[in-house]
């Protein structure tokens, strides 16, 4: 992964060419930005280009034995921390405190990355303020989270932050064709559905995720034709298959679940820019598009609101830890309600 290799964001691409052109690099940057953008890449590319043998325009060569280690995954100096569960916490700090205590292995730099730093427990987030205070020499740290206001102040005040932008549609769609080969509608429903977001493009792509977005859109529908036993029905079967898949312990932002509300989510948006008229290239769920004319007909531009809210509403209690049978099932007969008095 060099710095050519990330699609945009061009300011922090600039931004980390520079200080490394000035030969001047500070220790301890945050990256900010929703997840799947490319801030993890821009990390690697940066303790690419930092430990490159032979670097051309501040870039990584990609070929050079330092390349290729990093490039193969078995570069000993980057070090990647997630969250174990729901938290990173203070034993994996106190172990990477440890680690930073040796001198790099064979780099000139090392480089730590904490993905969504946001998750550290509070005794973790002390434990590694004081590393950041006094990181030994050699080392890089990167904190990578959605928002600096996540993060203790004292620790955003000691990085140098460098902020990501969501991604244009079209460069993930023209990246979506080029380099995977995707048929162009199928890009266009990704990158719609992504918001701004790689990550999130590549996941909609996968043919798991495509099959089952149909089936949810179906279901959404079939809702007004369906009795309420047979709703709540349907919205336990998912809360028990959303178990299943993830394994009860699915992370609040990751789960079946919160993919199935944001793509309701998509298409009462879809709906709504249909209803007052608003420009057909702005739909997400372009393969519905023919769906949408007669559907919307049935409602009333407030019933429609309401139901955005309702599904974002549902969003919010899954997050917060909400019985998730019990929020499914409110918000499946409320948007039934909603679709039925239009
Ligand atoms: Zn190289």
């Amino acid at each position: 992964m060099r710095f050519s290799d990330i699609i945009g964001q061009e300011r922090a691409k600039g931004f980390l060419k520079r200080v490394m052109g000035e030969r001047k690099v500070p220790h301890a940057y945050l990256f900010t930005g929703i997840p799947g953008i490319g801030k993890t890449s821009m990390a690697t590319a940066l303790t690419m280009a930092l430990n490159c043998h032979e670097p051309g325009d501040l870039d990584g060569c990609g070929n050079c034995p330092s390349c290729r280690r990093l490039v193969g995954g078995n570069f000993p100096d980057f070090i990647l921390i997630r969250p174990d569960g729901q938290n990173i916490k203070i034993e994996q700090i106190r172990e990477l405190n440890r680690r930073l205590g040796f001198a790099p292995v064979s780099a000139s730099f090392r480089v730590c990355v904490l993905q969504q730093a946001e998750t550290m427990t509070s005794e973790a987030a002390n434990s590694f303020l004081k590393t950041l205070e006094e990181p030994p020499a050699g080392n890089i740290l990167i904190l990578s989270a959605r928002e600096p206001l996540d993060l203790l102040p004292t620790i955003v005040s000691r990085c140098q932050r460098v902020p990501f932008q969501p991604l244009p549609t079209r460069a993930m769609v023209d990246w979506l064709v080029s380099q995977r080969g995707l048929d162009r509608q199928k890009a266009e429903v990704a990158a719609r559905g992504a918001a701004g977001s790689l990550g999130t493009a590549l996941r909609i792509c996968d043919e798991n995720f495509l099959e089952m977005r149909k089936e949810w859109l179906s279901a959404l529908l079939k809702l007004p034709a369906i009795s309420i036993g047979e709703a709540v029905e349907m919205a336990f079967q998912w809360t028990r298959k959303n178990r299943q898949i993830r394994g009860g312990d699915a992370e609040p932002g990751g789960s079946v679940l919160m993919d199935m509300l944001h793509v309701w989510g998509s298409w009462y948006r879809d709906l709504l820019l249909v209803k007052v008229g608003g420009p057909g290239d702005l739909i997400i769920n372009v393969d519905f598009s023919d769906r949408m004319g007669p559907v919307t007909k049935c409602f009333r531009r407030a019933a429609l609101v309401e139901s955005l809210l309702v599904v974002s509403q549902a969003v919010r209690d899954l997050r917060r830890m909400r019985n998730a049978a019990l929020v499914l099932e409110r918000a499946v007969l409320h948007l039934k309600r909603l679709a039925l008095t239009g």
